[in-house]
């Protein structure tokens, strides 16, 4: 049972959060301001923090520097949560090293969902050499000797695209939109921007020749890997 400490100061948010995940079957720790919070995390055990930005002395972006900072927490994937949708807070909450965020108010069951996906994605990073090879179509996709393979030959993608590759076929059948498919690489060659994932599908595709249908457009909203 994956562990999840909740650092959040407004505690109506806090119990809400709490209680949603003990009915998910989580195990959870809370705290109500940064300090605590560093406190805790530093204990060990903890999976996955969830983290508001807004809190009184040392805020959220500090705290997440802090936790990325230290050798014993910065493996620990970190969902900040935001009172504002600003794009500028979401890209500085990423640079401090969050894994995603989420913008307030959110339902639960979408929280869930994002926390399910942190921590399979922290798995498959962390346990490297242990995470399972994707096998989707005719892709087989490793990520911990970060290799993809087309009807058995080697394909040769960027780190980016890679990224993009392995985070759709992962999820096969449903759409992202381009913001989330940013989130999911935060550009690991260079900056992704929304236009430039056009660009990045665009390689992909073209790299996977004939198989490249398997990455559908869906007109206004995204991307998706096409389902089996
Ligand atoms: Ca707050």
């Amino acid at each position: 049972m994956a562990k999840i400490l909740i650092i959040e100061d407004e505690s109506d948010i806090r119990e809400l959060i709490s209680f949603n995940l003990e009915m998910s079957g989580y195990e959870v720790a809370t705290a109500a301001d940064g300090e605590e919070g560093l406190e805790k995390a530093s204990r060990g055990g903890v999976d996955l923090i969830i983290l508001d930005i807004m809190l009184p002395g040392i805020d959220g972006y500090q705290v997440c520097k802090y936790l990325k900072k230290d050798i014993e927490t910065r493996d620990i994937p970190v969902l900040m949560l935001t009172a504002r949708a600003e794009d500028d807070d979401v890209v500085y909450g990423l640079e401090t090293g969050a894994d995603d965020y989420m913008t307030k108010p959110f339902s639960p069951r979408v929280l869930i969902a994002r926390i399910q996906s942190a921590l399979r994605k922290s798995q498959a990073d962390f346990g490297g050499k242990k995470s399972t090879p994707i096998t989707l179509h005719n892709l087989m996709i490793d990520a911990s000797r970060h290799l993809t393979l087309l009807d058995g030959d080697p394909v040769d993608l960027s780190a980016t695209e890679f990224s993009i590759l392995r985070f759709l076929a992962e999820n096969p059948g449903w759409v992202f939109s381009r913001n989330q498919i940013i989130d999911s690489v935060k550009g690991e060659d260079y900056p992704v921007t929304a236009r430039s994932v056009d660009v990045q599908i665009l390689g992909i595709r073209r790299k996977l020749g004939d198989s490249g249908s398997i990455i559908e457009t869906v007109r206004g909203i995204g991307y998706r890997m096409k389902g089996e």
